[in-house]
């Protein structure tokens, strides 16, 4: 087994090396003159020359062929001379290696017409039926293919496809081919019982009796001289006419084409026409491919060095065929065909039954199951699509009802103009329709016109945005609406703009009702807190002030040192206690409006130069006092004693708070917000970061025995907002405190 394997290997290594070999060799170049004897028109010339190029090819050469045609029913003898030296002429200079000459016509006119060329170059004739041998013989380098008709075959082929009874009939005239004809065909049928050639009349009754003893009818007419019975070759053509049969033996004038002017069917003995459209039904012949291949043959042995002269000329080879055509034409069955008979021009279907029937089947099977597979896939997308659209209206349907009586719709942009849901009209009491900008602009309160800036531009360029405006669409009073929307750009491109118009007058109300709890809330928490602390802080100083007032009254024993010391406990807390009470009329006096700020224009330098120098005397010397300037002068429009009194009330603190180190007062221009920043800073205890929020609240001390009163940051903080301006601060645990007071100033020249 494992041997056959390697041998089918080693085959095909073979084979492909063979086949890179001839694909890599360069091909032989010949030039070859192919002379034909019929016009150029004739229906197998194409075939025939496509043919020819072919079989050189598969031969392994490259024919350069030039092709004449004689064209010989045109002419009479003398002429077809003439014109076959004129085509070898008009060669020129292109000579020839080989002629291949075709049909007996132009074999003859080649051998006779005395052109040296035939003389010069090896010529192969083809197809030729009966060569003239005595001027073969002549031309030692002319060799052949004798195209010899077989008319005994040819007569059983018209017996056997057309019945025992059919009677032949073929046209003879008196040429030299129709009596060479004649002469063969006698030579052939010798001892054969034939009848009716060299034109014989016969009798009817003779004819049947005849016929019985086995004879069979072989009739030759003329056709270019017409005789004593002119009817007989037109009466033969007639449809009219049974049992007769056409027997095609030579191609001339008069015969050309006669296949299909006969109502009778036809047979030929010869490859000229056949299956080629002249209703030809099948013959013993020697078919075109044959003739081309024997020829071809022929001819690259002599161009491979064979002479001509060693070649004699020999039969072509002969087979049965039968035109599917014409057996159409004649309604003559597959069937009825003996298996000898080779078939032209059978439709694949037909040649290959068996396969056609097997690839109709599998077309129809997979088109069908193309068909059922798109239809299965259209019904499985039209089933999705349903859902789909059934989800889509659920959701509608779910969206509708949770929005329904909460006044929200949604809205597109559409062309520029705003569409909006048929619930909205339906709510208005109007008919739907499209919104333009501007009419929407109408519908909005008066105050919110600024904050209405719904416009071409910025929807285009919202990606989510909500507005919340005071809105009339029913006429009705106006009511909070919000407005939201969004914009996405599409995946052609475009800008798609949507959103929902929802009602939140309740919510707004809702917020309000909150809003007015919350103050009322505050209030009284500040009250309280308020109270709580006033008490605490008024009760304090009050105490000390009665408890020691009570033992200066009752205790007489006491020594100067003590009295001195009480007396002293006494004033502070009275002094503490008149702050108190100072600072909370000041800041109920300033949150009530009742203190007026006398605003003037106060240039910055000159103002912190004032309190700087006041402080200069009062800060502790042991802490550094250091005073900060810009040289930008600037002027700001504030109460001038109250500003003082919040810078006081900071360097008060700073010096409170620092025992060591320094404080510095000072003020720097900001140029691009226009403002002036004045600060205090210090090098004191710092604020811890959870309570830097919660020490401009009221009485808040970080540390509650720590002298003051608590208020003075809320004073301040009340100042600096009514001058338009902000504190910061800045502090860090154990290094230091800064409050600045940040003020909108100008520049002076
Ligand atoms: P008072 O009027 O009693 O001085 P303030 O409202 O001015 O009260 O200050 C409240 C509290 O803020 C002070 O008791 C102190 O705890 C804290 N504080 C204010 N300034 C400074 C500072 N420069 N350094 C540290 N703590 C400070």
């Amino acid at each position: 087994m494992n041997k056959i394997y390697l041998n089918l290997i080693y085959l095909m290594t073979l084979q492909l090396l063979v086949l890179i070999n001839s694909g890599c060799t360069e091909k032989e170049e010949h030039r070859v003159l192919v002379i034909h004897s019929y016009e150029y028109s004739y229906a197998a010339y194409p075939d025939f020359n496509i043919l020819i190029k072919k079989a050189f090819k598969d031969k392994g050469i490259e024919a350069d062929i030039r092709t004449v045609y004689l064209d010989c029913e045109s002419h009479q003898e003398q002429e077809e001379l003439d014109r076959m030296r004129m085509l070898l002429d008009s060669l020129g200079d292109w000579k020839p290696e080989i002629i291949l000459v075709n049909e007996d016509q132009a074999t003859y006119s080649l051998l006779k017409c005395g052109h040296p060329l035939p003389k010069q170059i090896p010529v192969v004739f083809a197809g030729v039926n009966y060569p003239n041998w005595e001027l073969i013989k002549q031309y030692p380098n002319v060799t052949g293919f004798h195209d010899k008709i077989d008319y005994n075959k040819t007569l059983d082929v018209g017996l056997e496809l057309l019945g025992k009874n059919i009677m032949l009939f073929t046209i003879l005239d008196y040429t030299y081919l129709d009596q060479a004809i004649r002469a063969d065909m006698k030579e052939q049928f010798r001892g054969r019982k034939v009848v009716g050639l060299a034109h014989l009349e016969f009798k009817r009754q003779k004819r049947d009796s005849m016929r019985k003893e086995g004879y069979v009818y072989f009739e030759s007419i003329r056709a270019r001289v017409v005789d004593a019975s002119p009817g007989g070759f037109i009466w033969l053509l007639s449809k009219y006419v049974e049992n007769r049969c056409y027997v095609q033996l030579k191609r001339d004038f008069t015969t050309v084409n006669i296949g299909n002017i006969c109502a009778s069917p036809s047979i030929t003995a010869i490859n000229e026409a056949f299956g080629y459209g002249e209703k030809l039904l099948g013959g013993y012949i020697t078919p075109l491919n044959v003739q081309i291949s024997e020829e071809v043959g022929e001819a690259v042995g002599i161009l491979h060095g064979t002479s001509p002269g060693a070649i004699p000329v020999r039969e072509s080879k002969k087979v049965y065929q039968i035109d599917w055509n014409v057996m159409q034409q004649l309604h003559i069955s597959k069937k009825a065909i003996p298996a000898k008979y080779e078939i032209i021009n059978m439709p694949f279907k037909e040649r290959y039954n068996g396969l056609w029937m097997t690839l109709i089947v599998f077309i129809v099977v997979l088109l069908g199951s193309i068909i059922s597979a798109l239809a299965f896939l259209y019904w499985r997308e039209q089933k999705r699509k349903k859902m789909a659209l059934y989800a889509l209206e659920d959701e509608k349907e779910t969206l509708a009802l949770s929005i329904e009586g909460g006044n929200t719709f949604a809205w597109k942009l559409q062309d520029d103009l705003i569409v909006l849901e048929n619930a909205y009209w339906k709510w208005l009491g109007k008919k739907t329709r499209k919104v333009d900008i501007d009419e929407l602009r109408n519908y909005i309160h008066p105050d919110h016109q600024e904050l209405f800036k719904i416009n071409k531009k910025n929807l285009a360029l919202a990606k989510k945005k909500i507005v919340r405006l005071k809105c009339d669409f029913n006429g009705q009073g106006y009511q909070w609406w919000e407005f939201r929307y969004t914009t996405t750009q599409l995946a052609n491109g475009q800008l798609k703009t949507a959103g929902l118009l929802l009602n939140i007058q309740e919510i707004k109300d809702r917020e309000q009702e909150l809003e007015d709890a919350r103050r009322l809330a505050e209030k009284a928490e500040l009250k309280q807190s308020f109270l709580a602390n006033m008490s605490h802080e008024i009760r304090t100083p009050l105490n000390a002030i009665v408890g020691f007032s009570n033992i200066l009254a009752m205790e007489d024993e006491l020594d100067e040192a003590d009295k001195t010391e009480y007396i002293d406990t006494i004033n502070r807390n009275s002094e503490l206690l008149l702050k108190l009470i100072n600072d909370i009329l000041e800041l109920s006096r300033m949150e009530s409006g009742n203190m007026t700020f006398q605003m003037e224009k106060c240039n910055v330098a000159g103002l912190v130069d004032k309190v700087y120098m006041t402080h200069k005397v009062l800060i502790p010397s042991y802490l550094e006092f250091i005073e900060e300037r810009d040289d930008t002068p600037m002027e700001i429009e504030v109460d001038n004693d109250r500003l003082t009194q919040v810078l006081t009330n900071f360097l008060n603190n700073a010096s409170k708070f620092t025992k060591e180190g320094y404080i510095k007062l000072g003020y720097c221009f900001v140029p691009e917000e226009n403002q002036v920043r004045i600060y205090v800073e210090d090098s004191g205890i710092g604020i811890p970061k959870e309570e830097q929020h919660i020490i401009f609240s009221r009485f808040y001390k970080q540390n509650e025995f720590a002298q003051g009163t608590g208020l003075g940051l809320s004073i301040c903080q009340v100042i600096v907002e009514k001058s338009h301006g902000s504190i910061e601060l800045w502090s860090e645990l154990g290094k230091g405190s800064r409050f600045t007071v940040v003020l909108p100033c100008h520049v002076i020249s």
